[in-house]
């Protein structure tokens, strides 16, 4: 076995926890954690601070790294003790005294290391729980050395097979911070069965710092993000209640802070005035490179391609009819009826197209069918006069704002593509180009109409946004810096807006059904689902 693919220690505890928590962690790199998780690692640093502590009675050695070819192991042991003559690890667990087999095991195979690295035996060894204070013994006889040892074997077969084990499904899967990249509840759901019992818990919830002043800058004072513009404080915010950050052009930031946002796992975006997205600070790239493979060898699959990209064309064709008959309720207009029937037409044909080519023919047509009605939607029809859709510049308010609405939209689905271990610039339907984001693209056809243009709108029917708030721009039509924050505040407000969904039944927002999406993706990559479905409002 390589050095590559020794088996941390702690992977052989979560593999006898549940095989499947141990795949994610160890193939596809998964690092979500939960409170338990993130107390053990406060404690942890705190530990840390010393190497070595001596004592009159014992010595302790601290975060001692061994490996074993010969074992295939490899591990992080936590405080080696020496006391009166004899040698042995401590594990330090949060909580109080628990009888856990997997605690034992882990600690036995940190005993395993130890004894090969001395070359002695080790009779026993402690785990030292951190709530009460109290230590447990734990005697390395035969029958857990064997449980040890079998749980190694097992953890080289799962990585060998390559295969993701099957979810446990019981009690574990209550506390287990890998819910919502496992998703078995929602997979069984999907495949039939009965559906979740628990609505999952976000990752991600979307707290935007968005700094969109020329001459601001934003730097870390202690723990929080001070934007300032000459003397002026314009925000002061602490780090843990942001999820991203997004700064416009003319914008500056201190390199401590971009460091802080990277160690944090928070991405930050660039953009232009116009919203289109220049680039992105992410953290290191998600470690699942089976995952990638997948995604990659599948793009060369043309009959595949076809059948995952009838997924996004159908969500987005079904939503635009969605939104169009919820407006048709109160809105009377012949052009609006035209539109719904039109439309209404092209949805059973997707399923029958025999190429992309003839998909984006489809695809058109519903567009250009939406749009033409679109603009029957608006109440203020003198200042938002819409036609049709035109873009690089656009060329009126309506049409800025959609622009700007659809670049926002573009990094959202990039980010929950990554989070899922996808890359966003490899494409199913749309044709990779270079700097061209097209899995993102692909993803974002089913939100496009259900998030921006309805928060198009919206702004526009309410008030919010007034004909003030645009601006000539090289024979373009763009947003103000306060039309743009008026717009980024009411998307942001749709994003976390909750909705049940349709066949789950339970609550969540867009910006999770996002991701919630991108995994299911990922997941009809990996082959444990068999084909991708849309999102579709009701
Ligand atoms: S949710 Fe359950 S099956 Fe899935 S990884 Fe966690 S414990 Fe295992």
């Amino acid at each position: 076995m390589s050095q590559e693919l020794l088996i941390p220690v702690s992977a052989v505890a979560e593999l006898l926890y549940c095989p499947r928590n141990f795949y994610y962690r160890v193939l596809e790199g998964a690092e979500e954690t939960n409170k338990h998780v993130t107390q053990g690692k406060v404690e942890e640093e705190r530990r840390d601070a010393y190497a070595r502590l001596a004592r009159p009675e014992y010595t302790q050695y601290r975060r001692i790294h061994l490996t074993s070819e010969k074992i295939g192991l490899s591990g992080i042991l936590d405080v080696v003790e020496e006391r009166a003559g004899e040698i042995y690890p401590v594990e330090f667990k949060t909580g109080t005294t628990k009888d856990k087999l997997n605690d034992a095991v882990q600690l036995c195979c940190q005993a395993l290391l130890l004894e090969e690295h001395l070359g002695t035996h080790l009779e026993k060894g402690y785990i030292h729980y951190t709530g009460s204070q109290r230590r447990k013994v734990i005697w390395f006889d035969q029958q857990l050395r064997d449980t040890a040892y079998s749980a190694i074997e097992n953890a080289k077969r799962i990585i060998l097979s390559n295969e993701i084990p099957a979810p446990v499904a019981d009690a574990r899967c209550n506390g287990c911070s890998l819910a919502s990249r496992c998703l078995h509840e929602e997979v069984s759901s999907l495949h039939g069965e009965s559906k979740p019992r628990r609505p999952l818990p976000g990752i991600n919830l979307g707290r935007t710092l968005y700094v969109d002043t020329p001459g601001a800058y934003l730097r870390k004072r202690g723990e929080r993000v001070v934007v300032t513009k000459e003397k002026e404080i314009l925000a002061d915010v602490p780090l843990t209640d942001i999820d991203q950050v997004v700064v416009a052009n003319g914008v500056n930031a201190s390199v401590s802070l971009l460091n802080s946002l990277l160690y944090k796992g928070v991405p930050a975006y660039f953009i232009t005035g116009a919203g289109r997205v220049m680039g992105w600070l992410n953290p290191c790239w998600n470690r699942n490179i089976l995952l990638r493979q997948d995604q990659f060898r599948l793009a060369q699959d043309q009959e595949w391609r076809l059948r995952t990209a009838k997924g996004f064309v159908t969500g987005k064709v079904a939503n635009m009819r969605t939104i169009l008959m919820r407006y048709a309720r109160s809105i009377s207009h012949p052009m609006l009826e035209e539109s719904i029937k039109q439309i209404s037409a092209i949805v059973p044909k997707i399923a029958e197209a025999d190429s992309i080519d003839t998909l984006r023919g489809y695809e058109g047509n519903a567009s250009r069918s939406y749009f033409q009605s679109f603009g029957t939607l608006f109440k203020e029809k003198a200042d938002f006069n819409f036609e049709h859709r035109n873009r690089r510049p656009p060329k009126d308010p309506v049409n800025a704002l959609l622009s700007y609405g659809y670049a926002m939209l573009t990094k959202d689905v990039a980010s929950g593509l990554m989070l899922a271990g996808l890359d966003p610039y490899l494409g199913i339907y749309h044709v990779a180009h270079y700097g061209r984001p097209a899995l993102a693209l692909d993803l974002m056809e089913e939100f496009r109409c259900i998030i921006v243009d309805s928060v198009v709108l919206r702004t526009i029917n309410s008030g919010m946004i007034g004909s003030d708030e645009f601006e000539d721009c090289f024979g373009g039509i763009q947003l103000t810096e306060s039309g743009r924050k008026k717009f980024f505040t009411a998307y942001q407000q749709r994003m976390s807006q909750e909705i049940i969904h349709p066949i789950f039944d339970y609550n969540l927002p867009y910006r999770r059904i996002i991701e919630l999406q991108a995994r299911f993706l990922a997941k009809v990559m990996r082959g444990e689902l068999e084909e991708y479905k849309a999102f579709m409002v009701r």
